[in-house]
């Protein structure tokens, strides 16, 4: 059996997906956070799998999270929905489950969030809203695992008997809806029928001018003319137009169940205190001071106090166990070609990436623990109306500030920005964000040229990668990308109490993406990269590195970078080597340099002619081409070849243009 879980977004259906699989998906307190459609196996139950779908407010398919729920539920006919909805905000979930009752397919109702009501005094009668809407109602807490059992054998029960909702119609009689749906149904029914589509729906979608759903019942011109009169009369009978006549019907039969079964809270303790922090967190002159502080905190505290002191621990580590290492094998008196393999290679490469895991894993605490509270949602709020100058919304900010951890679910998260416009272009402003993965880059860079001023050359990394990428948006905006972005409409959810166990998870998710990165392609990329620089062209081991296999594409390519201040092929080969995972730079270097890792950067200005040539450097390496994952992502999204190289090629260009002018420009003046 199969349960689909529906609801609005930020209502708990991930809380509840992972409740029942015992799966450890995202859960966030921000709307939007789950893109695709997930698929699990129910704990303790034989045969039973949930789908977590995006979150939704309604059928028509507007946006991409709209068509993967609607297109999931329509084309996958799931045994049972299990319609989730915030309890606490009873009227605007309910607006959903109306459409959803149309669908004839069986439903459970779950009201989630019941610790939060029963916490401000509020109480619903479960029985009488479930008479009402004629389905099953269960009150659940997703979060603590209250009534989720209860949830699942209710749902197994209908979706057994095949239970359909006892009723579908909701207007009263004799209202202008009314007549106009029920003539609506009578057109389209042999179509309907034809299709294997729910009638009492294709009927509320038609009066919705839902074109998708007229193309999809074969409807010829004759046909919508018709139901354009139906529609035209509906108008003038109800003085109101065709999609707020239904809406106002909806919401009345709403209004009647609520009043009948729900005993109003108290306002919130938590809405009180969440209207509060707003007043400075998104005030007029506070909100973006506040949001760069929050910014800079957070860096100050990963770069320079926590993150760097764990990284200086683990690192200790990885050299103490690579010079045991080392010793043994000395003693052991390995081949000495192996030997270089494991210590210049494997030791050096891997464990270069290994030791900015908690950098990466600092970070992403501070950043989840934003998102959890409910700040993120703020942020975006407030940045809607400086992105709207650069022609993009606030949904845009999202997929770009995840681009600060990793531009592969930034090309994805894309999917909750509604226009194709707006989507598209945040896709293309998303590799000027930089990724987490060039932290390791960074740090080493900052340590030999930079010591004891990481925050601050940090940040103006990040700064420059932004401002670029405003200028490209406004580029964009007036060349390619002309026109206006789509209004941005987004719940701000009330602040929460992070939980330990999603940031936790996130933490872990994190740790454990960047640890199979390590052990899978930048541990082959490393071991290719020992090869070619330890072997010429005829497979002799070679003394020099700049005999060897790797300096000869190197030196081909160095020439490019002649004029940006650092033509060594070492650099080319490892900015090469970058486009794989950009961790590889600084692996790459190492392994270049001849050195240990955890000694790079004492290594690195010997191999640059001047600071200026390192600043130019970094530049290059903020802004080339993403890596090849990400490119993946970006032409899965795109679906075109074609834009993608576009892509690659830009980021390329705007990196050696700028990379160019800050040593030429730099020269100038030093
Ligand atoms: P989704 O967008 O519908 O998948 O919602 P999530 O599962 O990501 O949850 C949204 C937010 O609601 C998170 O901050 C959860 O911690 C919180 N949440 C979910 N279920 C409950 C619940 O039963 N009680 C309380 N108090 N909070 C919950
Ligand atoms: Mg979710």
């Amino acid at each position: 059996m199969r349960f689909a879980l529906a609801g609005n977004q930020n209502c708990g259906k991930t809380a509840l997906f992972n409740a029942l699989t015992g799966m450890r998906c995202h859960v966030g307190n921000f709307p939007g956070v789950t893109v695709e459609q997930k698929i699990g196996e129910i704990r303790g139950k034989t045969d039973c799998s949930v789908v977590d779908l995006p979150g939704i407010y309604s059928l028509r398919p507007y946006t991409q999270e709209e068509i993967v729920t609607r297109d999931y539920i329509l084309n996958e006919k799931p045994d049972c929905i299990i319609n989730i909805t915030d309890a606490t905000n009873i009227e605007r979930n309910l607006y959903l489950t109306m459409q959803l009752l149309e669908l004839d397919v069986p439903i459970v109702l779950a009201l989630n969030m019941m610790d939060e009501v029963r916490a401000n005094g509020g109480t619903v009668d479960v029985e009488k809203m479930s008479r009402e809407l004629g389905i099953p109602v269960v009150p659940i807490s997703a979060l603590k695992g209250e009534g989720v059992s209860e949830l699942i054998d209710r749902a197994i029960e209908t979706a057994k008997s095949h239970t359909l909702p006892i009723r579908a119609d909701f207007c009263d009689r004799n209202s202008p809806c009314h007549r106009c749906i029920h003539a609506v149904m009578h057109l389209v029914q042999d179509h309907a029928e034809a299709e294997g589509l729910p009638l009492r729906f294709c009927a509320s979608k038609l009066i919705e001018s839902d074109n998708d759903i007229a193309d999809r019942l074969r409807l010829d011109a004759n046909e919508r003319e018709l139901i354009e009169h139906c529609l035209v009369q509906l108008e003038a009978e109800s003085g109101l137009d065709r999609n707020a006549a239904l809406a106002d019907m909806r919401y009345s039969f709403i209004e009647s169940v609520v009043g009948a079964s729900v005993v109003r809270c108290r306002e919130s303790r938590e809405h009180r205190r969440s209207v509060a922090i707003d007043r400075i967190l998104t005030g007029k002159y506070t909100a973006i001071p506040v949001f760069l502080g929050v910014m800079l905190l957070i860096f100050w505290l990963t770069f320079n106090v926590i993150g760097a002191a764990l990284q200086r621990l683990l690192q200790f580590g990885i050299d103490k166990l690579s010079d045991v290492v080392d010793a043994a094998l000395t003693s052991f008196g390995l081949n000495p070609v192996v030997h270089s393999l494991i210590i210049d290679g494997i030791f050096n490469g891997v464990g270069s990436v290994l030791s900015f895991l908690p950098i990466i894993v600092t970070l992403f605490f501070f950043l989840s623990i934003l998102e959890d509270t409910g700040y993120m949602a703020r942020v975006a709020f407030v940045m809607d109306k400086p992105l709207r100058r650069l022609g993009l919304s606030g949904r845009s900010f999202v997929p770009m500030l995840i681009g600060f951890g990793c531009s592969v679910p930034a090309v994805m998260a894309t999917r909750t920005v509604s226009s194709d416009r707006d989507r598209k272009m945040t896709m293309m402003l998303v590799p000027f964000m930089s990724c987490s993965a060039k932290i390791p880059i960074y740090s080493v860079f900052v340590a030999a040229f930079f010591p004891g001023r990481g925050a601050l050359v940090m940040f103006a990394l990040y700064v420059t990668g932004i401002v670029l990428g405003i200028l490209m948006a406004l580029i964009l905006g007036h060349t390619s990308f002309r026109g206006k972005p789509v209004p941005f409409v987004m719940e701000l959810p009330n602040y929460r109490f992070p939980s330990p166990r999603s940031v936790g998870l996130l933490l872990w998710e994190k740790a454990r993406d960047f640890l199979e990165r390590a052990f899978s392609v930048i541990f082959v990329a490393t071991v290719i990269i020992w090869f070619l620089q330890s072997f010429d062209y005829r497979l002799n081991p070679v003394t020099d590195s700049s005999q060897s296999l790797l300096a000869i594409v190197g030196q081909w390519i160095a020439v490019l970078f002649k004029p940006l201040g650092f033509g060594d092929w070492r650099f080319s080969t490892a900015l090469i080597s970058g486009f794989i995972a950009k961790e590889q730079v600084v692996s790459t270097l190492a392994v270049l340099a001849g050195c240990d890792t955890g000694v790079l950067h004492t290594a690195l200005p010997a191999m640059f002619p001047s600071t200026l040539a390192a600043v130019s450097f970094l530049v290059f390496t903020l802004l080339y081409t993403p890596c090849v994952a990400t490119v993946a992502a970006l032409r899965r999204e795109f679906n075109s070849r074609l834009s993608t190289l576009g892509i690659v090629f830009t980021q390329c260009g705007v990196a050696w243009v700028a990379a160019c002018l800050v040593y030429q420009i730099g020269r100038l003046f030093l």
